[in-house]
This record gives structure tokens, C-alpha cells and sequence, in this order.
């Protein structure tokens, strides 16, 4: 579904080279529940942005279901972000002026869906995250965990094949943050795959397949037996 192959990325100060990424391999497949841990400033986001088309990479090559990233252009990138990937961040980035139901139909505005069927699809995808009682609430009016339950629905309501998160439980507490983890599970279970950044090794825990970024470099951890 996804792979990446020897994937360097550096940012430049002036003339100063800064490499952030170098000799990245990652192969994900479908169904998949990936977590990428790393301390703070150790590249975690800049991968998640790499993964999710939201940036390109200095170097390596990078494969999204069978399309060679690196030769999409702006609107052929748009288009397989909007189509394979659904994104969920640390501060749940909804739009505070729009209605919880109006945050989850936003995707479904930029993929043309029509009114009725918007509003059907964002209502059933707030069922499923337990929260069709505020859909006519602003965001401010939620709980963190419900604002990041909200954020999940607008990021499935498209039925992307991969959820892409970073650190999605870092603003919450322990308890909430397990409340998202059981969603991330059962979207998983159906079929999904996803790829979790965190700091967190017991939030790592969740995942199947465990990877640490450490000076620029990914390797996966072995399995517990
Ligand atoms: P993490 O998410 O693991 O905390 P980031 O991926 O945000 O780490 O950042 C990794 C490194 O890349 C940091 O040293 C950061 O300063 C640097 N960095 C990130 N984005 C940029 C940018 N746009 N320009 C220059 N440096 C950047
Ligand atoms: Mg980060």
C-alpha cells in the first residue's frame, strides 16, 4: 500500500544543511496498525507530513498505493491525499465558527458530495464515535477527547484506506486517550490501516507493528512473543 525507500529529508538554513530523515525504509500494508515513536524533535511529524503528501522529500522514492509520489503534481497529489488519507492531529484543528456536523462534512464540501448526502454521512460516521447528540454544537462546547472524537469522523467520513495520526492522545489524559485508542482498534479491525505518531511507548503499545526514529533513522522494534 505504501512504501518508501531509502528517504532523506533536510532542511536548509542559508547554505547549512539540516538532516532530519536519512535512509528511511518503511513498507506499510493494508490493514496494518503502525505506531512511529521517537523523542521530541527526533523528525516524527516531518515523517508523518512525508507520508501523508503534505511535504516531499529531499531524497529516496516514495510509492502511495502504486503512484510514485514524487511525480504527482499539486492536484494529483491533492487528490490521493483526499482519496487513501485521513488525518487526525494533536489539537483536533476544527473550525471553531462551523457546528460539530459541518466540521465532519468539510471533506465531503471539497469532494463535491451533495447536501442531503453530506449531512446523512456525517451524522453516521458521529453515531459511530458516540456523539449524534452534539452534532449542533460548536467545537468549544466539547471535551477535549469528544473535540478529538469529532476530528476522528471528519477524518473517516470520506472512507480513506489509511487514518494517519499524529500524536492524536497528547493533549488528552490516560483515560480519554484509551477511548481513542478502542476507536482506532476497531477501525483497524475493519480493515484499515494506521499509522500513529507518538512519544508515548504504553499509547505504542496499541499498534502491531512498533518503529522508533532515533538520529534520522527508522528501524522496526521486534515483536513481543
Ligand atoms: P517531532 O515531531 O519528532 O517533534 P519534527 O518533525 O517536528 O519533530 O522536527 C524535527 C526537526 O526538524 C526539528 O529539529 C525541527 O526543528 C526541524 N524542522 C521541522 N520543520 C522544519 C522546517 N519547516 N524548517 C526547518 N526545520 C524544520
Ligand atoms: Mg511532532
Amino acid at each position: 500500500m505504501l512504501k518508501m525507500t531509502a528517504i532523506r529529508k533536510s532542511y536548509f538554513l542559508g547554505e547549512e544543511e539540516q538532516v532530519v530523515l536519512d535512509q528511511i525504509n518503511l513498507s506499510v500494508n493494508q490493514g496494518d496498525f503502525v505506531a512511529i515513536l521517537g523523542p521530541s524533535g527526533s523528525g516524527k511529524s516531518t515523517l508523518m507530513n512525508l507520508i501523508g503528501c503534505l511535504d516531499t522529500p529531499t531524497g529516496g522514492e516514495y510509492y502511495l498505493s502504486k503512484q510514485k509520489v514524487q511525480e504527482l503534481d499539486e492536484k494529483e497529489l491533492a487528490a490521493i491525499r483526499n482519496r487513501e488519507i485521513g488525518f487526525v492531529f494533536q489539537q483536533f484543528h476544527l473550525l471553531p465558527r462551523l457546528s460539530v456536523r459541518h466540521n465532519v462534512e468539510l471533506p465531503l464540501v471539497y469532494a463535491g458530495i451533495p447536501e442531503k448526502e453530506r449531512e446523512k454521512r456525517a451524522t453516521e460516521m458521529l453515531a459511530r464515535v458516540g456523539l449524534e447528540e452534539k452534532m449542533e454544537h460548536r467545537p468549544n462546547q466539547l471535551s477535549g477527547g469528544q473535540q478529538q472524537r469529532v476530528a476522528i469522523a471528519r477524518a473517516i467520513v470520506t472512507e480513506p484506506t489509511m487514518l494517519l495520526a499524529d500524536e492524536p492522545t497528547g493533549a488528552l489524559d490516560q483515560k480519554t486517550g484509551r477511548q481513542i485508542m478502542d476507536l482506532f482498534h476497531q477501525f483497524n479491525k475493519e480493515g484499515k490501516s494506521i499509522i500513529m505518531i507518538t512519544h508515548d511507548s504504553e499509547i505504542a503499545k496499541n499498534a502491531g507493528r512498533v518503529f522508533r526514529i532515533l538520529d534520522g533513522h527508522l528501524r522496526e522494534e521486534e515483536a513481543d512473543c
